[in-house]
């Protein structure tokens, strides 16, 4: 089923709106920090099943689907922020990544991995009653969790001195998908509705570096055979394409229960 175009780039709208905002961001970071970035196409190259829904493998695509690192430093300790468009990250898959990266000095408390949930993302987990484990494409897997180690290892080469500030603005296109159990629309259910930025700007320029934003929604809509983002894949698109060169993080918020609220005429039923 699909979600009208225009209400997903509703979405869109809504988040570049907090994302512009903020360019005069609070909260400037009074210690010196650092920050740098990591960036990886994790595109399927091959026939990969997607995260959820056990159908046969497929190599189509609306859009591209990326793994990112955002490494953060006061020059003694970095932490690395990381994203990814696949459905979540399983505990060995995060006990497998915070392996690799023990070789770049980082201790598992010090990378934080975060899945944006994305419906139409690659399988690299089982999930329960869905996929088996002798489902997930082990190339892919390990293709992937490569790839993630490798966005890690470029942030923290990346590490330049940096200007951090934050902020956040209430956006109103989610709805909590949950009304006694079933799958209708809940306005009074509780969602949280905050589109929460980080903003790294260059220490002495002020040029703006990288945004990375969190939204707690289910990037769900997107439901051809093809692989992509959903909403957050949308979202980075038009900010590439209004701040060139800017890279552009998207983190999954707590949405488990929340939608992109795109209701029939009744408004008691989604589309
Ligand atoms: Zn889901």
């Amino acid at each position: 089923m699909h979600a009208p175009r225009h209400l997903i780039l509703c979405v869109v709208h809504c988040v570049l709106c907090i994302c512009f905002a903020p360019l005069c961001g609070r909260g400037a970071s009074p210690v010196k920090m650092f920050a740098g970035v990591g960036s990886e196409d994790i595109t399927p190259e091959w026939p990969v099943r997607r995260a959820f829904g056990n159908r046969p493998p497929i190599q189509q695509r609306y859009d591209r689907v990326e793994a990112k690192a955002l490494a953060l430093s006061d020059g003694k300790q970095p932490v690395v922020l990381v994203t990814a468009d696949i459905g979540y990250f399983s505990l060995s898959l995060s006990q497998e990544i915070h392996k690799r990266v023990r070789r770049l000095g980082l201790e598992p408390r010090q990378v934080v991995l975060n899945a944006s949930h994305s419906h139409s993302g690659p399988a690299v987990s089982p999930v329960l009653d869905v996929l088996e484990e002798d489902q997930i494409d082990r190339r892919y897997q390990e293709h992937f969790i490569s790839r993630v180690v490798r966005a890690i290892e470029s942030s923290l080469q990346d590490l330049q001195p940096a200007q951090l500030s934050t902020a956040e603005a209430e956006c109103e296109v989610c709805i909590n998908k949950r009304l006694e159990g079933r799958m209708e629309p809940n306005p009074a259910g509780p969602m949280d509705r905050r589109g929460r930025l980080l903003i790294v700007r260059a220490a002495k320029t002020e040029v703006l570096r990288a945004v990375l934003f969190l939204y707690g929604c289910h990037p769900s809509d997107q439901n051809d055979e093809a692989f992509g983002a959903d909403f957050f894949g949308f979202a980075r698109e038009e900010l590439e394409c209004r701040n060139p060169g800017v890279a552009r993080l998207s983190a999954q918020g707590t949405g488990g229960d929340a939608r992109v609220d795109h209701r029939d005429v009744s408004g008691k039923k989604f589309f």
